[in-house]
Formats: structure tokens, sequence, C-alpha cells
């Protein structure tokens, strides 16, 4: 059986990239290989929670985005959730990809360990369910616990195999662990370059040089001459 002869495989792996790195990257990639994902939608959210982001607005995190995944294949920069009004829930973003691809792909929810644990708190979770699997990723520093609202929103959904989860169109949790886990955060970016320190090796070379030449993230110039 080709490619061609199975369904469509799409992957939606959201975030705030503020800014994108190799983290999310080097995920994306090997998500995409370990699935045989036919693409992943990395879908930046228009409000990141309340932090201290003095000049980085949300079309520059999707231009960042872009920049960062250049012409890697598979990996599709979607800037769908700015272009929407009202709150950017998942579950509207899910609903649109399931409408653009059918009620035959399988639609996969791509999520890191830190906020997969927090999944029970979204706006209706298990609604989400209806339109898609969630694979959560391994994520260095985070460990595979969860709390008893989490274990009861997953009931029964876990199976153990990607084969397995590629049986239904949605509904289902595989939990895996990628080939090159990275201990890499936007926060601790954020705070390398406000405090001047080198982000090389951490991001792509082109989000680096994007950053640099639009001087985000760095402290405004108070003006002082002193
Ligand atoms: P911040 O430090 O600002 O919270 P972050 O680095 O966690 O940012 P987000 O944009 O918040 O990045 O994360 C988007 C998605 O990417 C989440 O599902 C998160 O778990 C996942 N993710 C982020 N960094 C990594 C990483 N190093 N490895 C695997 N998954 C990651």
């Amino acid at each position: 059986m080709t490619v061609s002869d199975r369904p469509a495989r799409i992957g939606m792996f959201g975030g705030t990239f503020d800014p994108v790195h190799l983290g999310h990257l080097r995920s994306g990639v090997e998500l995409c290989e370990a699935l045989s994902l036919d693409r992943l939608h990395m879908i930046p959210a228009p409000q990141p929670p309340l932090r201290d982001r003095p000049n980085v607005s949300a079309e520059q995190r999707l231009a960042l985005l872009e920049a960062g995944i250049g012409d890697t294949p598979g990996l599709v920069a979607d800037g769908r959730e700015l272009r929407r009004d009202g709150p950017s829930y998942s579950l509207l973003t899910l609903e649109e990809l399931r409408d653009d691809y059918g009620g035959d792909a399988r639609l996969i929810m791509a999520l890191g360990q830190d906020a997969f644990l927090k999944l029970a708190d979204w706006h209706q979770p298990a609604r989400l369910f209806e339109l898609a699997h969630i694979v959560v990723m391994a994520r260095p520093g985070y460990a595979p616990e969860r709390s008893e609202a989490l274990a009861e929103l997953l009931g029964g959904r876990e199976v153990n195999s990607v084969a397995e989860l590629m049986t239904t169109p949605q509904g289902r949790v595989l939990a895996v662990t990628l080939p090159s886990p990275m201990r890499i955060s936007a926060t601790g970016i954020r705070q390398r370059l406000v405090k001047g320190e080198s982000v090389r090796y951490l991001l792509p070379e082109a989000v680096e040089r994007d950053i640099a030449a639009q001087r985000l993230y760095a402290l405004p110039d108070s003006g002082d001459t002193a």
C-alpha cells in the first residue's frame, strides 16, 4: 500500500513560540518522522500568557517561526489563529483543520509534557478528543506524572503504538519519547537576550539574526547616557 492509499496524517503543534527555538523545531521534525505525518501545522497563539514581553507582537512571533522553519519539509508556519477574532481556543483550530482535511484524516494535536499536564484546565478539554488524537512529547525536566483531573479526562484513551493510534481518525492518546530531547525553553532564551547573553545554537541562525536585527526581547533603550 502506498502512502497515498492511506488517510492523511496531519499534525497541529500550537504554542506561544516566543520565540521559536530548536526544542520546538527538532521535536516537530522528529514527530513527523515518528508518526509519518504528511504535514505538521505549527500555530502561534495570538495571546501568550501575561509576561514581560515589552516589544514582540504575535505577527513578529509568526515571522520568526517562518524564518525558523525555512524550507524544512513537512513543517508549516500557520498564522490562522492570528486571523481569527475572539479567544484562540485549540478546539476551534482543530475544528478548522478537521473541516480542511475531512473526517477520515488522522488529526494529531502534539503537546510537550509541560503543556499536557495542564490539559484538564483547557476550554472543553473532553471535546478535543472528538476532533483529534493527542500525542504527548517527553520534555526534559518534566515528569510523566498527572493530576486526578487529567487521569479522569484520559479515561481509557491511551494506546501504546503509532499503529494503534492510526486505526481511528481521533480520540486516542499516545506518549512518545523522541530521539533528541532538548532542555531548551523560550523563557530561558528571553532571559539570555535581556541580559545580552549568547543564544547561539538554541535557535536557528535565521531566527537569531532577525531577533538581533530588530532588537527583539532586548530591554528598551533607556536613553540614559550615564
Ligand atoms: P515558555 O518558556 O515561554 O513557556 P516554551 O519553550 O515552553 O515557552 P511554548 O511556545 O510555550 O514554548 O511551547 C509550545 C509547545 O512546545 C508546548 O506544547 C511545549 O510543551 C512544547 N515545547 C516547548 N519546548 C519544548 C522542548 N524543548 N521539547 C519538547 N517540547 C517543547
